[in-house]
């Protein structure tokens, strides 16, 4: 369990970037981008990604949702600059596994993953399921930018 002070933290970690949204804008030399929907609570978010050889240089979204969802996107742009394409898809599968309350495999354990710890501020919404798809439209955005299957809008439903 969260103690009560972590707990704050966190949210002011959550609200600030809310308020303040990293990253926010359209990449105009993106070379992978995706939209996601999240019909169950309107959280519409554009994402794009520009790289530098084999690591993500930039990554920006756009976009108009909850609190949530948006300060999920922000974390999200944050923690994957300099990452490789496969960190990136590792990240995704941890933060999923973070937000949905599932235990790590102990092969996580043994792999270090330190974008995963800027992250954590969202594990709180595993109490609320409704808010686990806003927290995780972002990543489901990710991978399908990432799979260029963006014909499409993605959505979590
Ligand atoms: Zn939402």
């Amino acid at each position: 369990m969260l103690n009560d002070e972590l707990r704050e933290l966190y949210q002011d970690v959550i609200l600030d970037h809310q308020r303040c949204p990293r990253n926010f804008g359209a990449l105009p030399d993106a070379t992978h981008r995706a939209e996601g929907f999240n019909p169950l609570c309107g959280d519409r978010i554009l994402l794009s990604l520009e790289f530098d050889g084999e690591r993500i240089r930039r990554v920006m979204f756009t976009g108009a949702g909850c609190a949530i969802s948006t300060a999920s996107a922000s974390l999200l742009t944050d923690a994957l600059v300099g990452n490789t394409l496969e960190e990136a898809q590792e990240l995704s599968r941890r933060f999923r596994a973070l937000v949905t309350g599932q235990t790590p495999s102990p092969t996580d354990s043994a792999k270090d993953l330190p974008a995963l710890d800027k992250l954590r501020p969202l594990a709180g919404v595993r109490q609320f399921p409704v808010r686990v798809k806003c927290a995780t439209l972002p990543w489901h955005t990710l991978e399908s930018a990432i799979n260029g299957q963006a014909e499409a809008p993605v959505s979590t439903e």
